[in-house]
């Protein structure tokens, strides 16, 4: 079944480009992620089309106007109904958000999809987002202009899960998170690299052995190595859901600090 996305933005020029390249293009272009975008201008009033105001109470930037995103809403329920689709939930992007996660997207890949509202300015009226917004996602610990890149993030990582998306359909299962573990490192040829500089650089062995098991092995301990010096907590996490085997254990033991 399809996923689909209606984004309200104030720059839906930013979303067409994504949706062309890669191997997502696939995705958008049998939509399988249908995208819908609204542009939030259409639904603002007046010569000048406001969608933000200054805020209550003094202070620096502009804040988005609750009228026009309830009216951009209506419209998305219309055309939401008018396709026999489901009330999809209404989600807002916002460094206040919860920290967007790979479980999060597998969610979300299996759901009928959502509503994104894209926010801009120092963000948006609280009174809209008391009123309609289901959930805040954030991308991470810093804070960009405008929620359009942490939808187009979304969108795309929804994207390469769909069925026949990636030519292998392994391939996701082996992502970094996919089993709570950061990814292992990739190697192609040449199997003899020399740099510029002439330093030579070859390949772990065990991927030249052709041992699949000892192959298996080694890319789960290295991942067992790189999350637990890089993403300790991912270690913990994984313990704590009983994924790690004693073989794991084991080698988490031996591990040099
Ligand atoms: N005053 C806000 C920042 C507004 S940035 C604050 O301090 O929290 C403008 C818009 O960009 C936000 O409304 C949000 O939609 C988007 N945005 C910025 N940083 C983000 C992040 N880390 N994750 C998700 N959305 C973000």
């Amino acid at each position: 079944m399809a996923v689909r996305f209606d984004v309200i933005t104030l720059f839906p020029e930013l979303f067409a480009p994504f949706q062309t390249v890669g191997v997502t293009r696939r995705a958008f272009e049998s939509r399988a992620v249908d995208v819908h975008l609204w542009p939030l201008r259409d639904h603002a009033e007046g010569v000048y089309r406001r969608v933000d105001d200054r805020p209550f109470g003094g202070g620096p930037g502009m804040v988005m106007l609750v009228e026009p995103l309830v009216r951009a809403l209506q419209a998305i329920r219309a055309d939401q109904q008018a396709a026999g689709g489901e009330r999809l939930p209404v989600i807002l992007f916002s460094p206040a958000g919860r920290p967007l996660t790979q479980s999060r997207v597998q969610a979300l890949a299996q759901s009928a999809g959502a509503v994104l509202l894209c926010g801009r300015y120092e963000g948006v009226d609280q009174r809209f987002i008391d009123a309609y917004v289901d959930e805040e996602i954030s991308l991470g610990d810093y804070v960009l202009s405008g929620g359009e890149l942490p939808a187009l993030t979304l969108m795309d990582a929804v994207a390469r899960l769909q069925p026949g998306v990636l030519h292998d359909a392994a391939s996701h299962e082996q992502d970094s998170f996919s089993d709570g573990l950061l990814d292992c490192p990739h190697y192609s040829r040449p199997e003899m690299l020399t740099l510029p500089e002439g330093q030579e650089m070859g390949v772990p062995s065990v991927l030249m052995s052709g041992h699949h098991a000892h192959i298996a092995r080694w890319r789960r301990e290295q991942q067992l190595a790189i999350t637990a010096r890089r993403r300790p907590e991912l270690i913990e996490a994984a313990r704590a859901r009983g994924e790690l085997s004693k073989q794991d254990e084991h080698f988490l033991s031996n591990l040099p600090l």
